[in-house]
């Protein structure tokens, strides 16, 4: 854990400038707009430790796989959101002293990413080996506004020289993934074009062939005025740039703007991307930095308003929760479906910016609250229009009939993991792609959804449970056998209960779905019968033996619900026995001494025990947390929100919120110690279900909206809102009082901690908060 970062309730700020953290710093001040993204790179050349990145949505490569040995059933690549062209980059020499403050002195560095109004701003003193000194401040965004484009205003002040200092903007395309698997590059060069101050290139990617145009332009200010300059285009391979040499004088400020946009195949005909980069460049030069600046504030202004949560008395929990939020945004907007929620986002390579679980157990709940309904919607729609692959996926497995297995990981439908205990059996993803279906139509009421789509892959996902449980001769129960389940921890074991447990709720909740279409739409569901071959009879008949006579491990003294059929063979022992410094386990300890152990790496009986609340007992849930929270190092992202929500259910107020720090604070304190390889998006989500479904106890249940609030000790106030069928709604809740503010027209009715309201439209109405027994 490191507490570099400074508190503040809007920005993340880094005074003082930590080397050696610069790439955990350079994650968290990621920039981003849904279609493109970059780390917290600096502009000028710097050539201490760095990852540099930037991404464009959509734009992937099938890097070759490696593995050790060959099984069938691997995929045959693994696609990565490719590390793009760099635009932000500004060579600054001054007399032939390079600004690199890997390499100079540095004072008063100060860097803040500004999640209120959405910009990255820098500044610092360099003392160059010649003693020269040169004051710089740089701001930079990616406009959520006009989301091609993005901004850089970098402003240079010699403070104790004159002298002659040459800027070189670029766009450098010879970039790498440093996660490539064979060190190959995957981008190959097009074209490119300079001009007066401006300069292009075209690159597309291998294999993908995916087109990216990237495009700048310069200008320059001094003393505040908008100067000539004379400027050399340079052409390197995959390179090209624009130098100039500007008088500077001491105490004279000089401005460098630099506007850039990333246009690419999948939204413009390639043949059109140079022709529209130049378009747009000339758009966002016309209007400039300050305009483009103030847009983005309005625009970001417009976001929190919407999304904002306040936290009153607790700047930590405050700022952690900001973050979470800001970075979400930045990352997914739900304008297009062929897009989803990499787990590092525009932050860094890992996970190859692919769709996981993750976003539809972690991500969805929150786009569905925060967001208009197409959102969620369309983050549906996505792995609907992967079922063919899904479908196919399962078959080269070996399923028959339409079983459909989506992919752990994917980019395009198509598996890209390949190790086998993961891509084989960690299949308790399937469940959660059917979960999702079930809580969109829950919260927003939309069951056209499963007539149009959610029927058809409903049906696909039991068949693949229905051929993957097999019938124990001895137990007189279906079994599950070599699973993986969420606790990646343990590999290849038997019967994990959730995967078991989400198997048969699937068939449930199909056979549910099958009664509600033939109502809704028998003419749609007798087409979908016969376009899927679906028996109803044969298919529900088989579904309702397997979901009758499922074999659910349980520990009859305990009366707890076993993570597997052998746990109990375990060496039980709890985290706090783990000897000082070797967490965590999987950057210390050997991958054979985890598997044995009995330490959990994220939430499995109580992500089960989460998703499923209302088909078990408080008593329950308290045995199980009792049981498996002392053995949970939660060193996946993922794990310590579903805790937090559970220990708050529990009325474990103090566990709720260690929980929830670490949740909202995961990488701004970098406690996994693995920052640097980007933030966790995915789990931000879940930070927002920890306040939300944590703290703010809201439930959408048959009986409709409800909240049970309260605030942990140290915070006077908590404020959040929700978008829930139409209405929008603030929940405020202080250690005395709830209040719901209704701020659509209709009338709202709800129950806080049990009690039904009826809140007028445009109105507002606060309830005591009940007195404990
Ligand atoms: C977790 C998975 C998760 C993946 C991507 C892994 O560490 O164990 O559950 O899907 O990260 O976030």
């Amino acid at each position: 854990m490191k507490q570099y970062i400074t508190q503040d309730p809007w920005s993340i700020v880094e005074t003082d400038f930590h080397r050696d953290y610069n790439e955990i710093t350079e994650s968290l001040m990621s920039l981003g707009n849904g279609r493109l993204g970059q780390r917290g790179n600096f502009e000028e050349k710097f050539t201490g430790k760095t990852l540099q990145g930037n991404y464009v949505a959509g734009v992937y490569y099938p890097d070759k796989t490696r593995v050790g040995w060959w099984k069938n059933g691997y995929p045959e690549y693994f696609a990565k959101v490719l590390n793009a062209a760099n635009w932000a980059g500004i060579d600054i020499d001054i007399e032939y002293e390079s600004l690199d403050l890997a390499t100079c002195e540095v004072r008063d560095f100060r860097r803040e990413l500004n999640m209120r109004e959405g910009y990255l701003e820098r500044s610092f003193v360099a003392v160059l080996r010649s003693g020269k000194e040169v004051k710089v401040n740089a701001k930079r965004f990616c406009s959520i506004v006009d989301d091609d484009a993005g901004a850089i205003r970098y402003s240079l002040t010699p403070l104790n020289f004159d002298a002659k200092i040459t800027v070189t903007p670029y766009i450098d395309g010879a970039i790498r993934n440093r996660d490539a698997n064979y060190d190959e590059t995957f981008w190959d060069e097009v074209r490119k074009e300079t001009g007066y101050g401006e300069a292009y290139i075209e690159l597309r990617t291998r294999k993908t062939g995916f087109h990216v145009t990237t495009g700048m332009c310069v200008e320059i200010e001094q003393d505040g005025q908008k100067m000539d300059y004379q400027s050399q285009p340079i052409k390197y391979e995959k390179y090209v740039a624009n130098r100039m040499t500007l008088d500077c004088q001491q105490g004279q400020e000089t401005v460098i703007y630099k506007y850039a946009v990333n246009l690419s195949s999948l939204n413009h005909d390639s043949d059109e991307l140079m022709r529209l980069a130049h378009e747009a460049i000339a758009r966002v030069s016309r209007k400039g930095f300050e305009r483009m600046l103030f847009e983005q504030k309005q625009a970001w202004a417009d976001k929190w308003k919407m999304n904002d949560i306040v936290i009153d008395g607790d700047v930590a929990a405050q700022q952690g929760i900001r973050f979470n939020i800001f970075q979400l945004n930045q990352t997914y907007t739900g304008e297009d479906e062929r897009l989803n929620i990499g787990p590092k986002g525009f932050t860094g390579e890992k996970y190859g910016g692919s769709t996981y679980w993750d976003t539809e157990a972690y991500c969805l709940p929150f786009y569905l609250a925060t967001a208009d309904q197409k959102v969620a919607r369309n983050l549906l729609i996505y792995r609907y229009k992967h079922l063919q692959r899904a479908i196919e996926n399962a078959r080269k497995l070996g399923f028959r009939a339409g079983a459909a297995l989506y992919p752990m990981v994917t980019m395009n439908g198509e598996e890209c993991h390949n190790e086998w205990e993961i891509t084989f059996e960690e299949i308790h993803r399937n469940g959660a792609i059917a979960y999702a279906i079930y809580d969109y139509v829950r919260y927003t009421g939309d069951e056209s959804y499963l007539t149009d789509y959610g029927l058809e892959v409903l049906i696909a996902i039991s068949r693949f449970w229905s051929q993957r449980v097999n019938w124990s001769a001895a137990k007189k129960q279906y079994v599950m056998l070599g699973v993986t389940g969420p606790n990646e921890y343990e590999n290849n074991v038997n019967n994990n209960w959730y995967t078991n447990y989400i198997a048969a709720w699937t068939l449930r909740y199909t056979i549910e779905a099958v009664g509600k279409v033939k109502a809704l739409n028998p003419d749609k569901y007798a087409d979908l019968c016969e376009r899927i071959h679906f028996r109803e009879e044969k298919e529900v008949q088989n579904a309702q033996h397997i979901i009758d006579n499922m074999h659910f491990p349980y520990d009859p003294e305990r009366q707890v619900f076993l993570q597997q059929s052998d746990f109990l063979d375990k060496d039980l022992m709890p985290v706090s026995d783990i000897p000082k410094g070797q967490r965590p386990l999987n950057q210390n300890w050997s991958w054979d001494r985890i598997l044995r152990s009995c330490f959990i790496k994220q939430a499995d009986v109580l992500q089960g025990l989460y998703f499923f609340e209302d088909e078990f007992d408080t008593d329950t849930l308290r045995r199980n947390y009792a049981f498996y929270e002392p053995m949970t190092v939660h060193e996946s992202s993922l794990s310590p929100c579903v805790h937090s929500i559970q220990a708050s259910k529990l009325g474990m107020k103090e566990k709720a919120y260690e929980m929830y720090l670490r949740t909202a604070r995961l990488d701004l304190d970098d406690y996994n110690n693995d920052t640097e390889d980007g933030c966790h998006i995915t789990s931000m989500a879940g930070t927002w279900l920890a306040v939300v479904k944590g703290f703010g106890g809201m439930r959408v249940d048959a009986e409709g909206l409800s909240f049970s609030p309260y605030c942990p000790e140290n915070w006077q106030g908590l404020a959040f809102k929700i978008r829930y069928r139409g209405a929008l709604l603030q929940i405020t809740t202080t250690q005395q009082d709830v209040t719901v503010q209704n701020f659509s027209v209709q009338p709202v009715t709800l129950r806080v901690h049990g009690e039904t309201v009826t809140v007028a439209g445009e109105n507002k109405q606060t309830i005591a908060m009940p007195v404990l027994a």
